[in-house]
């Protein structure tokens, strides 16, 4: 498309969205009056307007049922998270049986590890991308050690070629062949956090496979965001949260994927709870753990319905979108224009000043823009909030934006274009 840098030509795009309805069903955050152009749904994703209906209802349950809300109404609680995860499961790519909504992330994520690192004496490794999200790294490396493994032996990490920001996909088949007799579990995000590089997850897991190990992902910046195809792709297991894509609100329940093929292997150790128990008989409350089937397996403790019904209620909008292609389809057009602007204010300043780390291959990406910024990094950065520009902030140089299609525009992206090209404009000549 022969794009162009003015608001006239960004309205024309957002008149011909096909889901530029989806919007007013979310609440924009103000800046002096006006809704703020919050680029930060890899944070925090915004809250849908339906939300507070969505807890009332419940509220209202357990103020007339109280404890009978768990067998009564129309969605009794008891079974209230298997409506959620029916709502997940297309989202991800997976069987409802293969999922599961419960818990925060990196709890899930450690007790899948429970059941999916079982290192041996000879298989005991866990390859990773370098730069992983913090909290996955204290969890695997915490996970080490508890099977009595030193962190800097069993963890390899793969980084990027010198000069270069993102891996390549042959760089972290060639790391899993290498190692491939004492691996135990290839442990990978699905879109890097800090890059935003979508890892070819399919190429990944096949990998693994071949090496002899287990494949599993940290899917907190690709659940919602990109398509994905865990069943299919034969993804063992993964994990994500539902606050950042899927707008379920700040510290948001977490989901599940364990693929079926592990569903009836009752030797999978796991930290079980009642929760998880066989379901027809979790009421007999009988000594010895039966587990139930499927993903639902896992679960431990009471389902948190609160927690739940946001989630819901962020789910009926994929489900009203037509679910994550068209949202998909919307992102990677208003993705392409938003670089298209950050590379066309280089052009007008002559220089390379945002220089855009996330990979430049639609399918190796999702709606995240991370620029390192070579001038005065912060300072344009907090340019950017003043004028109601919302985006994250990492050290020491990274700014992230990502323009999330169920809530932005394609006038979003232009006005945060011209903001950056304000603040470097404002900055140089006040020679700051
Ligand atoms: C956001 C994020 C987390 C956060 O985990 P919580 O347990 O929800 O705090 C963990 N891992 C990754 C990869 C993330 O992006």
């Amino acid at each position: 498309m022969n794009y162009e840098f003015n608001a006239e030509f960004a309205r024309r795009l957002d008149e011909q969205d096909e889901l530029k309805y989806l919007r007013k069903e979310f609440l924009i955050p103000q800046h002096n009056g006006q809704d703020a152009i919050y680029l930060c749904g890899n944070s925090l994703g915004l809250q849908p307007r339906a939300a507070a209906d969505y807890l009332a209802e419940q509220l209202k349950v357990w103020e007339s049922k109280a404890v009978e809300g768990w067998f009564e109404g129309d969605a009794p609680w008891l079974s209230y998270h298997k409506q959620v995860a029916t709502l997940t499961a297309p989202i991800v790519g997976a069987l409802n049986s293969e999922v599961a909504i419960m818990n925060s992330l990196t709890v899930n994520l450690h007790l899948l590890l429970v059941s999916f690192y079982k290192p041996n004496k000879k298989r005991y490794k866990i390859l990773m991308e370098a730069g992983a999200f913090p909290s996955d790294q204290y969890a695997v490396e915490s996970q080490v050690k508890f099977h009595g493994f030193d962190p800097a032996d069993a963890i390899i990490e793969v980084s990027p070629r010198e000069g270069e920001y993102t891996l390549r996909t042959e760089d972290i088949i060639l790391a899993i062949e290498e190692h491939k007799d004492e691996l135990a579990l290839v442990l990978f995000g699905g879109i890097n956090y800090y890059t935003g590089q979508f890892f070819d997850l399919q190429a990944i897991t096949k990998a693994a496979h071949q090496a002899g190990a287990i494949a599993g992902f940290d899917l907190a910046h690709a659940a919602g965001n990109v398509p994905l195809q865990l069943h299919n792709w034969d993804v063992d297991f993964a994990c994500w949260c539902s606050y950042k894509y899927m707008n379920s609100g700040p510290g948001g329940i977490s989901g599940i994927f364990v693929h079926e093929k592990h569903h009836g292997n009752d030797k999978l150790p796991r930290f079980a709870g009642w929760w998880g128990y066989a379901e027809e008989k979790r009421f007999l409350m009988a000594p010895g753990f039966h587990a139930a089937n499927g993903a639902q397996g896992w679960q431990v403790s009471t389902s948190p319905i609160m927690l739940l019904a946001l989630n819901k209620a962020s789910l009926g909008i994929f489900t009203r979108a037509g679910g994550i292609e068209p949202v998909r389809k919307k992102s990677i057009a208003l993705t392409a224009y938003f670089e298209w602007l950050i590379k066309n204010i280089n052009l007008k300043h002559g220089e390379d000043v945002f220089n855009i780390i996330t990979p430049v291959d639609p399918d190796a990406r999702g709606c995240q823009l991370s620029l390192i910024c070579r001038h005065k990094a912060r300072e344009v950065f907090n340019y950017l909030t003043q004028h109601g520009v919302i985006g994250d902030w990492r050290e020491p140089d990274v700014i992230r934006l990502s323009a999330v299609p169920l809530y932005n525009t394609f006038t979003d992206v232009y006005n945060a274009a011209v903001c950056l090209y304000e603040a470097l404009n404002k900055l140089k000549m006040n020679n700051l």
